[in-house]
Formats: C-alpha cells, structure tokens, sequence
C-alpha cells in the first residue's frame, strides 16, 4: 500500500463502495483516507459527575441511575423524559424521537453509564438522545473514539461510524510505511513535536486528549509550514530572477515639489512608506509591492510622489482606478498639486475624446506625457508608452488578474508596481497569502482628524436624523444618503433609490440636491459629482458608486440607508467618504427595527470602532476567509487542517520560522534542510497558486 493506492484495495472497501465513497466524500486514495479527519471524538476515559457539569461541545460519560421514564405530551408533539441520578445530583435525559422499543429498553434503577452532549436551558442542564450502557457491558477500550463527517446517503448503505473505523483503523496499521518525517531534528527539537507517524495515528485514534492536540499541532504547523515555504520560495526566487529599472536618483522633479508644493508635511507612516518604495526601486529588480491605509490616509501623495522618482529615472508612470469618477479624482488632484510645475499630465478614460486621445497615444509613444491618470481603458494595446517605469493600481480589488497582466506588457523591463489598497487584509490572510509580495502600511492618519462618530439609527429616529442633517447643512456642511444597489435586485433597489431621492428632497426642499449611481453615463456622473463637490449640492443622494475612493473633504454627514444590507468593508469604504476635513464628521447607520444576528454584529462592530484593520478581522469571521479573498483566490483557502480564523498563531511562527530558514539557507542545501526540501519537492511544488499582483 502507498499514499496513492485507489481506495478500493483498502482492506473493508472493494470496487463498489469505493465508488461509493469517492462521489459522496470525494476521496480516492490512502493519501484522502489519512487526511479524512474524524469531527470529534468520544472520550469513554473520563466520568463526570452531574455536580461537574458545565457548558461545552464535547460528549462526555456520566455514572448513575436513570429514574422515572415518561412520555411528554405538548400540542402535537411527544417527547421521551427520564431521570438520571448520581450521588452529586440530577439531570433530565430527554428522547425527541424514540420508538416503543427504546422506551422498553432503558434500564431503570440499574447502575449505568450515560454518554452524550450536555444542553443547558434555564441553568438547568440536559442530554438529549444519550447513549445508555449497562455498567456489566462496558467497552474496556478507552483510546478516544473518532466520529468522522459521514452522511445519510452512506450510512443508509451500511456505511457509518463502525465502518469508517474499522476502515481507518486498517489504514493506521499502515502508517509505518506510508508516512516518512518532513521536519528536521532541530525543528523537531525547538517545537517540541512528535513524530508525523504518531500525528496521524492520533489524530484517527487519539490516545488521550493530550496526545490528540500535539498531533493536531503537528499536523497543522506542517500544513502552514510548507505552504509557506512555497510562498518564500517564490519570493527569493522573484528577488534573484525577475529584473526591473533601477532607480537610483532622486532629482529635480521630485525634489522641487517636495520642497516648494507639498501642501503640508507628510505623515511619519508616509515617510516610512516612502522609504520602503525607495528602496525597492534602487535595485534593478521589479518592485512588487502592495501599499494598504485606511480610507483617507494619504496614499495617492505617496503615489504621487513615486511618480516623480519615476520621472527623475527618466520613466512615465501610470495611475490606474477602477472607475471614471475616481479617475477623474485622481487627475484633478494631481493637475492640481503640479500647476506650478511643467510636469506633463493626461486623463484617459473611456470617455475621452477621440481627438484628445490621439495627443495621448502620441505623446506617450514620443516619450512627452509623464503621468497618465486613466481607467482600465489604459491598458487596451492601442495604448503604448515610450518607457513605462511604474504603473499605480488604485484599490486593487477591482482589478482581475488577466488585466493586471496587461500592465506587464506595456514594457520590455517589466514596470515597478505599486498597488494601493484602502481594504485591509486580516492579518493571517496577509501573512498566508500575500507572503510573496512586500507589503507597506500606512497606519497613521494625517494630524488633525478627529475620529468619525458613528451611529445606529432605527426608522422611528429618521426625523431626528434628518434634522441633524439639516443643523450641519445650516454649519456649512455636506451630506450623503447612500442607498445600497446590489445587482440581483437593481430594479427594486433602484426605486428605493428614487423614492428616498423624492423624500430627501421634500424635507430639504431649500437645499440643493443631486444624485449618483452606476446608470449614469460618465459624463452626466461628473456633471453630478461636480455639482457636489465644488458645494453648489448640498446634498448627495447615491449609491455605492461613491464607495470607492471619492474625495469631498467638506462633507461631514454620512447617512447610510438600509445599512443592514451591506458587508462590513463596504459600510467602513462609505465611512471613509466623510472624516476628510477638519470637522467633526459623522456616520449614521439607519436600519430597519429587526436586524439578524450578523447584521447586528457589523452594526455594532462599526459603531465600535474606526480601525480598517479590526473590521476586516471581524468580517473575516462574519464571511469566512475565501470570501475576502474574492473568488478567484477561493480555492486556495481549501487547508485540510489549518484554520485561518483561529490559527494565527501558527501561522505567525511558521512564517518567522520559514523566513528565518530561507535566511540562512536560500537553497536548502545544508544537509538537515534536506529532508524539508525533498518533501517540498515532491508533494507540494506547483500546490500554491500565487498572489503576484502585477
Ligand atoms: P486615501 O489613502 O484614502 O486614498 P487620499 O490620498 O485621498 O486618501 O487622502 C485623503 C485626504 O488627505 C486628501 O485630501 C489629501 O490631500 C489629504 N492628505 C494626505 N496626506 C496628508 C498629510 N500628510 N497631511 C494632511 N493631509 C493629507
Ligand atoms: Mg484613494
């Protein structure tokens, strides 16, 4: 037998419940067998007393007498109720469903062992559906039992508990040789592990509940251990192979501004950050480097700046966005920071006109535009540079892989890159699969902000809501109303929105109010924005067009509609719209009276805290991490042990451990890192797939 025998020449299985199991359970081989993990166990060891008792998941044994079995009547339904007794106190055991036969069979008054699930209601604790021993029948075994995820469907066919045991047990006695070590001594030594050999046996058939978790340990560390020995791998592989344009000066360009036009002094956390992109870009290596800040942190003067360290090379740099609107932002923001200076800057979107877009295409192929600022239109082939030193990905989510790849293209060095990205990613998904890419943060706001004040509000409180609003308008402010838009039901959300428009505007019928959404052509949505954004609006009713990146600093009330309905990073994204100023800003959450326990939990999440990088660990575990990653990247989270929500811990040491081997041994090449390469080598070369942004 090895790993890769098919499942049918396991002792107990056979061609036809193989077949059996590989559609139900999707497993194949011994290898799937090893990795198919029992849910829990049952531990036959240990004997609770009823005075013992506390909340909890596992099953646990208890010792006494069962008294008084009777049938419960409420409204239609029956249920079986009985006593049990031991010599600390009492609990109800109680059948939902039971047949005549099982009523008959509970010994009364006789010393046994009950074995189950404790529930508790009221401070009163229960078991239901307990399994019942006589104590002159008990099982002497007690290694832990394992219970394995089966289904109806199999054990129906005679494939349940029983089975599955035996069939592993049968596998187990194989493990000798089907399992070699992959760790070396050392490793083994500083953490403390046991054997891989033993981490399999016990996590099937665990001698006790120590045992149990140094295995699952084991197992784990191992599991997060090589994949981010790929993720180091390929990171050293990228420093050493993969060339780029240095650039080494920082001149005229860069200089001029830095001294004479930046508006005000940058942030420690954008000097640092700055630093690090410096850095990079000396080394004739492509940077490839993920920049993330909160909503309003000042990344595009980073971005800005890494610009004209470009231009000083005597490179053109591209900044792309994922929307018109913030294209167009971004363009406005920049011409304006360089009206002083002679830097050539140029917007391209898909609604540039034809004959701007020739002086474009010229001008980038002649070498005189320095800065082009555009939409995903830059990167169709008819756009081609004279010598594309750095591209800038505003807000990276919205960019697919393929697109990115385009970028690559635009060059024959392959351009720096620089991602900017205002969504946080919870720190284990960073550290497991952003491994490979250099990533800085910015996490210091610029002086002066006061915190945004955020709070929950019901429809009883809309006309208190509205008159805040109102008291701010009155102080010079702005406000938003955003209205959630979510494609399955655009028609329906679409009314929503033109009803809470009619409404906005009855009740600020001496204000001004305009309106954004995604129907929009592009150049009626800068009409709009405009209107707003120069303050002719007082008001903008919209939907989540805003989300991204829109920048109003006078806008200070944020009034999210139906806040219920959208994910945590998409409520904190719309937050981010207000707070950019001096004043004092706010964000109300309205929703409707009766809120799920989850929509509960990101209401008060928000109202908590202002932090981008808490939020996203609670959305994290609100939405499970292949959701955050976007499903592209979805399959990857599929860990057979590893957990990314509670295992943090692990992953943080075995990422030092792995870079800290990678140090000192790039190749692994001493000979105790043998054993970690020859098994990296031949089961998981090729299993990761890679983060690469650019
Ligand atoms: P984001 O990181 O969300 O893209 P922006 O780059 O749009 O943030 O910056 C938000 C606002 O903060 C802008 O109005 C910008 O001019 C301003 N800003 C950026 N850096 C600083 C700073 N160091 N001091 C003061 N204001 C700053
Ligand atoms: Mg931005």
């Amino acid at each position: 037998m090895t790993l890769d025998t098919p499942i049918e020449y396991v002792k107990g299985i056979g061609p036809e419940r193989a077949k059996l199991i590989k559609n139900v359970l999707g497993l194949s081989t011994v290898e799937d067998l090893l990795n198919f993990y029992p849910i829990r166990y049952l531990d036959k060891s240990k004997v609770y007393t009823v005075s013992q008792l506390q909340e909890s998941n596992l099953d646990i044994q208890l010792k006494g007498k069962i008294t008084q079995v009777q049938e419960i009547q409420t409204g239609k339904t029956k249920r079986l109720s009985a006593k049990f007794n031991d010599h600390t106190g009492s609990m109800d055991l109680v059948w939902f469903q039971y047949s005549k036969w099982l009523k008959e069979q509970i010994p009364v008054n006789r010393e046994v062992y009950i074995f189950g699930k404790i529930n508790v209601f009221n401070r009163q604790f229960s078991m239901p559906h307990p399994e019942i021993e006589a104590e002159e029948n008990k099982e002497s075994d007690t290694r832990l039992k394992p219970i394995y995820p089966s289904s109806e469907k199999l054990t129906k066919r005679g494939l349940g508990q029983k089975f599955f045991q035996n069939i592993l047990r049968n596998v187990c006695k194989e493990i000798p040789n089907l399992i070699e070590e992959n760790f070396p001594e050392y490793l083994m030594k500083t953490f403390g592990f046991i054997s891989r050999q033993h981490a399999f046996l016990n996590v099937h058939f665990p001698k006790d509940m120590e045992y149990f978790e140094k295995a699952d340990y084991r197992l784990k560390f191992e599991e997060s251990f090589f994949f981010q020995l790929g993720y180091g791998l390929k990171k050293l592989h990228h420093k050493t192979q993969s060339y780029g344009n240095p650039f080494p000066i920082i001149g005229d360009h860069f200089n001029n501004f830095y001294e004479n036009h930046l508006p005000f002094d940058l942030t420690n956390a954008q000097k640092k950050v700055l630093r690090e992109i410096r850095m990079d870009m000396k080394k004739p290596i492509q940077m490839n480097r993920l920049l993330q800040g909160d909503v309003g942190s000042g990344k595009t003067m980073v971005g800005l700046l890494t610009m004209l360290i470009a231009m000083d090379n005597g490179f053109q740099s591209c900044m792309m966005a994922p929307t018109e609107i913030l294209a167009q932002q971004h363009y406005n923001g920049i011409k304006e920071l360089l009206r002083e200076t002679d830097i050539n800057v140029r917007l391209l979107t898909g609604s540039t006109k034809a004959s701007e877009r020739k002086i474009i295409h010229e001008e980038l192929e002649n070498g005189m535009l320095s800065i082009l600022v555009g939409t995903h239109a830059v990167l169709e082939d008819k756009v081609k540079f004279k010598s594309l030193g750095l591209a800038i990905i505003d807000e990276q989510h919205r960019f697919g892989v393929a697109q990115r790849a385009k970028l690559w293209a635009k060059n024959k060095i392959p351009p720096h890159i620089l991602v900017m990205t205002a969504t946080p990613i919870p720190r284990t998904l960073a550290m497991s699969f952003y491994s490979d890419l250099d990533v800085s943060v910015i996490d210091e706001m610029p002086v002066g902000r006061k915190p945004i004040i955020t709070a929950h509000r019901r429809e009883k409180d809309r006309l208190y809501v509205y008159n805040f609003c109102k008291d701010e308008i009155k102080k010079g402010r702005q406000v938003y109303f955003v209205y959630p838009l979510i494609e399955e039901s655009e028609t329906l959300d679409y009314k929503n929105l033109m009803e809470g428009l009619e409404h906005v505007m009855d009740f600020f019928s001496e204000y001004n109010v305009t309106m954004l959404h995604g129907k929009m052509k592009p150049d009626e949505k800068d009409t709009a924005m405009n209107y707003f954004a120069s303050g002719k609006a007082e008001i903008m009713v919209a939907t989540t067009v805003i989300e991204v990146g829109v920048n109003v600093p006078n806008a200070s009330v944020m009034v999210i509609e139906s806040a219920e309905r959208f994910g945590l990073s998409q409520l904190h994204q719309l937050r981010g719209r207000v707070g950019r100023g001096a004043e004092q800003s706010y964000c109300i959450l309205m929703t409707s009276d009766k809120l799920s326990k989850e929509s509960r939990t990101r209401v008060r999440t928000m109202t908590e805290t202002n932090d981008g990088f808490k939020i996203s660990e609670v959305d994290m575990q609100l939405r499970g991490p292949g959701d955050i990653l976007g499903t592209q990247q979805s399959g990857v989270v599929d860990f057979k042990r590893l957990d990314l929500i509670n295992d943090s811990a692990i992953i943080k040491t075995t990422k030092n451990t792995v870079e800290k081997i990678l140090e000192a041994d790039p190749m692994l090449t001493r000979p105790d890192n043998l054993i970690i390469k020859n098994y990296y080598l031949r089961y998981y070369k090729g299993k990761n797939k890679w983060s690469k942004i650019s």
